[in-house]
Order: structure tokens, then C-alpha cells, then sequence
């Protein structure tokens, strides 16, 4: 197909919607404000190394085979994946510790040591669940292009509405979990979950269960970092006649006849189109950020809820006193306290603290010995357009994450000039919009998750992907969202040929 698309922003959204225009033919320019691709899949350099400053999960591989697979080539040669054996390890305190494990069997004893018998089984009615609800949303809502609660019920036809209300759509997950779970603590982690997708487990709807079938169906390492699939992604685009200008900021979407037409740039440069995709966080649609026509090309929300921000410390480091794994999460005594301090706009005095261990496999091996990468978030509230997050203010939370990993038994020696840190405040300045919120909107809710704006808005030519749009944030989803966008734009180019 004939035709000239430009893509605003590289994250994995606007990643995958360039490679698959790029594929039928279309010409493709990205335009992206930073000097590389991965938009929040971003590398962090400390010292002289570089370190994953985003997402570090990678999950639903299959996707991904997919969106290679289309364009012709094979995932497995462009990044190196290894199956983690354990998903990670969760701490309490000293001695409380659980591991989960790819084979939900092996969790499910675990769970026994840790908690009992009643608490094993609970997590095997859990899973079964999990994969129940994953199942029954995965053709109707994941893959739909802008499913409503009316359309999810036609499409999973008469026969599949028992499985819908079986699903519990109403319910919170928190109160779902209370249903298996006897154990708080096992409660928390489970229904940590909900921070996936940057909401709160006491607010989110029980279908976000969906997340811990998601895992169970295979985490894996990328080798060299996450980073490493923005670039393979971003290669792939190129060696397909995609066109990349790095460093450049779109200022305004331009339009003719109410129809999208091109791109003025921040240096007054202007470029025609005949489709666009915006890879942005939907909320700067709204501020007004892309130029004021389109400010309602998507309804408002109102009260709009931001999803959670987070304080992420990449740094270089010598942890002692604990067995660290890949992913190691050291869970708050208060969770609902956490959460109610994140609604009041407050980081909490005990946080929940997830390390990365970047250095070190599956299993805990470091692959080399010697000070390692390592990366600290803690939840934090996404108003980093109203707070300027200072030294005092990040030293105070840094201190809090450094008693509770204490607590715990890990200790890291670093020193200031090998630690970078990224607030609130820096979210909202390189993905402007939404106050440094990392997953678009709160997923409160069960109607939270209509909510999303789909591929397609009201301006005609003008088309979203990424995390705050349709079927939802982390790079699995949002990766599917560019695939949606790409269609959407496909097919309307195509009808307006004909
Ligand atoms: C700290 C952190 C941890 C995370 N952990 C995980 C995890 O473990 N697993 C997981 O799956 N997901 C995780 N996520 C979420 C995941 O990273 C995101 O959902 C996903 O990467 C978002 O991709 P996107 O398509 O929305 O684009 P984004 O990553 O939001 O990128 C948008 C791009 O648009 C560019 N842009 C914006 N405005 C303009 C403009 N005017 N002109 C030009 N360019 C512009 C930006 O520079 C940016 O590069 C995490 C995110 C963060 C930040």
C-alpha cells in the first residue's frame, strides 16, 4: 500500500506500529524527542556502565514471535532470551521468604512451607483462576480493537458469558484474593499485581489476576537488558525503509479539512502525512501538547486518575547480607497503608522496594564478580508536574527504602557518584503529560480498563499507541497497541482508497 505515515515517539507502541506499516508498504518516518529508541525501555548510565532504567519483567513472549515473525524474521536472532526457572523472590523480613517458581508446583510447596497446606491450595484454586480470567479476556479484550463491556459480552458469545460472571468483573481484587488466601502475606504479594499496571491492589478489579497467569506462562532474561529489544525493534524498522530522526520534538499535529495531514516540528520544520501515530502518553492530547486542535480528539476524564509514578535508583553496588535473585521484591509491613499514602500524594514511611539485579541469572549467579548493576523502585505518586522533587526529599526516600531492605538483611555499598535517580518529577519531563505516571490511567475499577482510549480518536488520520491507550500499559500490551494502531490506520487508509 501506497502512503506516508509518521509515528511520533519510538517506545515499543510506536516501535511496532512504524515496523508494521513499514511492512505493507508504507513510508515511514518516527520522530522522537530522545537521542535513541525504547521510549521507558531506556538504558540509565552510571559511571561507565549502562543499566535498564525501565521495565525489567519481559513476559508474553509469544507476542513478540509474532511481530517478528510477520516482518520476516525471527525473535530469537535479534534478542537472547532465557527462561527464568524462578519468577522471583519475595521478602518480609530476615527470615519470611518465598520463591515462585515457573512450575506453579514447585510455588505451590513453597507456599506450603511458608504459609500451609490451606495456603498451597488456595494458590492452586488462585492460578486456575488466574488462568481462567486470562483466557476468557485474551480474544475478547486483549486483541479487540476497542472492546466495551457490550461488545466483550457478543464476542464471547452466549456461551462464553457463564465464563465472563464467572471471572468476578466486579469485584476488587484485594477482596477476590481475601478468597483464596487466609495469609496477608500472600494476599500482598499476589495482589501486588495491580502495580503492574500502576494501580493500587485495594482499588484495582479482580480481572488484573489476569497478571499472575501472564507471569506463570514464562518470564525470561533478555540478555544485555531490556533495551536490547527497543534496539533490535528499532533495526528491524530500519532494514525496512523506516526512517528514524532522533532528538527531534513534535510540537504540533497539523490538520487539513479536520483531517491529520503532518507534523510541525519544535524547530518550525513542517512535514505532510497522510497518517499519523501518536506513541505518547494520551493525557498531553488533553494538556494541549501536540497543539490545541487536537485537544479533544479524546473525551476527557473526569476525575482523571493517574496511574502510580515510581523513585527508581540505578546504581552500581556491592549487596551483602541477602540472597538477592534477579528480581527481588522486599514487601512494606503496611501495604494498605502504602497505597493510602500514594491516594493522599505521599510516599510512605515503610514502602514496598523492588531490586533488580541485572548481573545476575534466574537463579542468583552473578556472571562476573565484582560491584554489580543494580535498580531500587520504589511506588511513588505520579504529581511530577506540581513537585519538583529535591535532594532533601529523595535523600528522606531513600533512607525509608534503605531501612526496609535493612530490615530484610540487605545492606548495598555504593557511593553518591554511582547512583542516578529518577523521580516523578524526570517521568513527567522525558514522557510528558501525566504528571510522570507510568502506566497512563489509574486502572480503578472495572470500568477503568473501557476507559482507555482505542487506536482510533476523533480525529480522522490521527491514531494512539502505547501504555494509556487500548488494551493497556507494560511492554507486552503495549506493543499489542501498536499492532492495533497499525491495523486501524491500514484498514482506513485502505477504505478511503477505495
Ligand atoms: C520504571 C519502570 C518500570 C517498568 N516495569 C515494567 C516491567 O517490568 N514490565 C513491563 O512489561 N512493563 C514495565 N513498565 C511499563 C512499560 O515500560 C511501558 O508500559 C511501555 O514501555 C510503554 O511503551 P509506550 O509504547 O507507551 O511508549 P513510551 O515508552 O511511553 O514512549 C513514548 C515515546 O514518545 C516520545 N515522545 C513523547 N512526546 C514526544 C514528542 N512530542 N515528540 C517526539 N517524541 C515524543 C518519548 O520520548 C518516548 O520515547 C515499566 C515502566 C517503567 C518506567
Amino acid at each position: 500500500m501506497a502512503g506516508q505515515a509518521i509515528v511520533i515517539g519510538a517506545g515499543i507502541g510506536g516501535l511496532v506500529a512504524a515496523l508494521d506499516l513499514c511492512c505493507r508498504g508504507l513510508e515511514v518516518t518516527v520522530l522522537e524527542a530522545q537521542n535513541g529508541p525504547g521510549g521507558k525501555m531506556r538504558r540509565v548510565q552510571v559511571g561507565d556502565q549502562t543499566l535498564d532504567g525501565g521495565p525489567t519483567v519481559f513476559t508474553m513472549r509469544s507476542i513478540f514471535e509474532r511481530i517478528f515473525a510477520d516482518a520476516g524474521a525471527n525473535l530469537s536472532e535479534h534478542v537472547r532470551l532465557q527462561p527464568a526457572q524462578i519468577l522471583a523472590r519475595h521478602a518480609w523480613d530476615a527470615e519470611a521468604q518465598l520463591d515462585l517458581f515457573a512450575d506453579p508446583l514447585r510455588s505451590a510447596e513453597a507456599i506450603g512451607k511458608l504459609a500451609g497446606p490451606n495456603e498451597a491450595r488456595g494458590f492452586l484454586a488462585f492460578s486456575a483462576d488466574a488462568r481462567r480470567v486470562y483466557q476468557a479476556l485474551e480474544s475478547t479484550f486483549i486483541h479487540a480493537t476497542k472492546p466495551n463491556p457490550l461488545s466483550l459480552v457478543l464476542r464471547a458469545g452466549w456461551r462464553g458469558l457463564p465464563e465472563m460472571l464467572q471471572i468476578q468483573p466486579f469485584a476488587r481484587l484485594w477482596d477476590r484474593l481475601g478468597h483464596y488466601f487466609k495469609d496477608a502475606r500472600l494476599q500482598q504479594l499476589f495482589g501486588r499485581y495491580a502495580t503492574y499496571c500502576g494501580a493500587s491492589p485495594f482499588l484495582a478489579p479482580a480481572t488484573l489476576m489476569l497478571v499472575a497467569q501472564v507471569e506463570a506462562d514464562g518470564v525470561w532474561l533478555v540478555e544485555g537488558g531490556m533495551h536490547q529489544l527497543a534496539l533490535a525493534m528499532a533495526a528491524l524498522v530500519e532494514s525496512k525503509g523506516g526512517r528514524f530522526r532522533y532528538g527531534t520534538d513534535a510540537k504540533r499535529v497539523l490538520l487539513t479539512g479536520g483531517r491529520a495531514s503532518g507534523v510541525e516540528l519544535a524547530t518550525g520544520e513542517r512535514l505532510g502525512a497522510d497518517a499519523i501515530v501518536l506513541n505518547t502518553d494520551p493525557a498531553a492530547l488533553g494538556q494541549g501538547l501536540l497543539g490545541d486542535e487536537i485537544r479533544s480528539a479524546i473525551p476527557r476524564q473526569s476525575p482523571p486518575q493517574r496511574s502510580l509514578s515510581a523513585l527508581v535508583w540505578t546504581l552500581i553496588g556491592e549487596p551483602s547480607g541477602f540472597p538477592l535473585l534477579h528480581h527481588t521484591v522486599f514487601f512494606s509491613r503496611n501495604y494498605r497503608g502504602e497505597f493510602d499514602a500514594l491516594r493522599q500524594g505521599r510516599i510512605c514511611a515503610d514502602p514496598t522496594v523492588y531490586v533488580c539485579a541485572q548481573d545476575r541469572d534466574g537463579d542468583g549467579r552473578m556472571r562476573q564478580s565484582g560491584p554489580e548493576r543494580l535498580y531500587c523502585l520504589i511506588n511513588a505518586p505520579a504529581d511530577g508536574d506540581q513537585n519538583a522533587y529535591g535532594a532533601k526529599e529523595i535523600e528522606r526516600c531513600a533512607e525509608k527504602a534503605r531501612m526496609r531492605l535493612e530490615e530484610c538483611g540487605l545492606s548495598i555499598r555504593t557511593s553518591q557518584d554511582l547512583v542516578k535517580t529518577t523521580s516523578p518529577a524526570d517521568f513527567n519531563r522525558l514522557f510528558p503529560g501525566n504528571g510522570g505516571a507510568l502506566y497512563g490511567m489509574a486502572s480503578h475499577g472495572w470500568l477503568a480498563s473501557f476507559r482507555r482510549p482505542g487506536a482510533r480518536c476523533k480525529i480522522p488520520g490521527l491514531y494512539l499507541a502505547g501504555g494509556g491507550t487500548h488494551p493497556g500499559p507494560g511492554v507486552p500490551m503495549a506493543a499489542m497497541s501498536g499492532r492495533l494502531a497499525a491495523q486501524s490506520l491500514l484498514l482506513d487508509l485502505a477504505s478511503i482508497g477505495r
